[in-house]
């Protein structure tokens, strides 16, 4: 497994979310990662997220993309609280 900052990468909740409604099924997001987090799912004709912890922490380059806004990550603000709580006790 590996670490970001010293946290194991799978204690870090920072990965796209889907939402399926929104999404159009174009692939954009699959060809932009380099990291393989995103998947298509031919049952649905939709993106999913096929391997979560592979996605770099603090990356919205798919969110930012995708021509639907159908892609999201975490609240800047309260990740940055949960990093500064993991890093504190982690040192404490
Ligand atoms: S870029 Fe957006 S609309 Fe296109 S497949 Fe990805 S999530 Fe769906
Ligand atoms: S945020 Fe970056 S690393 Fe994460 S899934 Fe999107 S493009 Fe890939």
């Amino acid at each position: 497994m590996s670490d970001w900052r010293g946290i194991p990468r799978e204690e870090i909740p920072w990965f796209p979310a889907i939402d399926t409604e929104k999404c159009t099924g174009c692939r954009e997001c699959i060809d932009i990662c380099k990291n393989g987090v995103l998947a298509f799912d031919e049952s649905s004709r939709k993106s999913l997220v096929a391997q979560p912890y592979n996605c770099v922490v603090e990356c919205r380059t798919c969110a930012r993309l995708c021509p639907a806004e159908a892609i999201s990550f975490p609240d800047a603000v309260e990740f940055t609280d949960f990093i500064k709580k993991k890093l504190h006790n982690k040192e404490n």
